[in-house]
């Protein structure tokens, strides 16, 4: 398969378009602004007309626009519709779990084939061994394309045939950055109170994420297995750490919101009794309704 096409050309749809065109593929482009396609096609890629000419010009139809809500006004015409009967879609639009549902249940009544994905990396990461991707769908439909894929990322996660697999480790990982966010902002908060450099804060982040990241590998098998017996790191210890953030934020007159929520989580796991667990043992506390303490025994 070495025909693509690619609808969208936004900064992504662009890294992804000129992927495909410097690894040698048939490219046929669309985008709702023509002019951004100029690039490509003196690199050899080919412009479509519309949206319909560029999907029927290839089996392999790749697209990636802001959102749904664009990928839906490019893709629910009449003469699109027809064009994807019997063509292979790959949506790599970030969208949510229903999105991605609703959209494989509208590509199958087209008679398109349907992967869903999300991308997790810049426009300039794309392309590397170690760019990662997450896609899942028909593992039929992905082992035919995997090939031509493999172009715009080196780490593609295929996490397998439910459609909404892709987009749900999205924002389970996004969950994951952004309260590691709020986290690095009110360090951030902390040494700038103290009168310490943030930039070096900042590299001190950057040096402990590589074994905070296998940390986080552990604690995620320990809350498969449901055996949270004390294997690396004892709830008690983030018990006092967080305390400690708390009291120390209040002491030097900061604002405490963020460590003030951490601090109730991690209150209510030891007045449940969690503090001789291992440190993933905290999910009892969110798994269960803040009145319904009874739901904190379950495994
Ligand atoms: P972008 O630069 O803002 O481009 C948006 C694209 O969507 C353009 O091609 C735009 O067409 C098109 N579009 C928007 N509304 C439309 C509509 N109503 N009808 C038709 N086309 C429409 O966005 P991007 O950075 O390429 O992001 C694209 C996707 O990749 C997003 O879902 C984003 O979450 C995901 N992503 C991006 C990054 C990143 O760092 N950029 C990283 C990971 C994932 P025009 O050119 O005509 O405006």
């Amino acid at each position: 398969m070495n025909s693509v096409t690619v609808l969208g050309l936004g900064s992504m749809g662009f890294a992804i378009a000129r992927l495909f065109v410097e690894r040698g593929r048939r490219v046929t482009v669309w985008n709702r602004s023509a002019g951004k396609a100029d690039a490509l096609v003196a690199q050899g890629a080919t412009l479509a007309a519309t949206a319909a000419d560029a999907i029927r010009a290839s089996k392999l139809v790749v697209m990636c626009v802001y959102d749904y809500g664009a990928a839906k006004a490019v893709l629910q015409s009449p003469e699109v519709a027809q064009a994807l009967d019997g063509k292979i879609l790959v949506q790599l639009t970030t969208g949510s779990p229903e999105e991605a549902r609703e959209a494989l249940a509208w590509a199958h009544k087209q008679g398109a084939a349907y992967l869903d994905g999300a991308i997790q990396a810049a426009p300039s990461q794309m392309g590397q061994a170690d760019t990662p991707v997450l896609l899942s769908g028909d593992s039929a439909v992905y082992a035919s394309v995997q090939e031509v894929l493999k172009d715009l990322a080196g780490n593609i996660a295929f996490l397998g045939d439910k459609i909404e697999a892709a987009a749900t480790m999205d924002l389970a990982t996004l969950s994951y950055v952004y309260g590691a966010t709020a986290g690095f902002i009110q360090g951030a908060l902390i040494a700038e109170t103290q009168g310490l450099d943030v930039g070096v804060f900042g590299k001190l982040v950057a040096d402990i994420s590589p074994t905070f990241g296998a940390f986080f590998k552990h604690e995620g098998a320990v809350i498969q297995s449901g055996d949270f017996t004390i294997s690396e790191s004892p709830m008690r210890i983030s018990i006092e750490a967080t305390r400690r953030i708390l009291l120390s934020s209040r002491a030097s007159g900061i604002n405490a919101e963020i460590p003030a929520f951490i601090d109730g989580l991690f209150q209510r796991a030891d007045r449940a009794g969690l503090a001789d667990q291992e440190l993933a043992a905290l999910i009892k506390v969110v798994r269960a309704a803040p009145q319904a303490g009874s739901a904190l025994s379950r495994p």
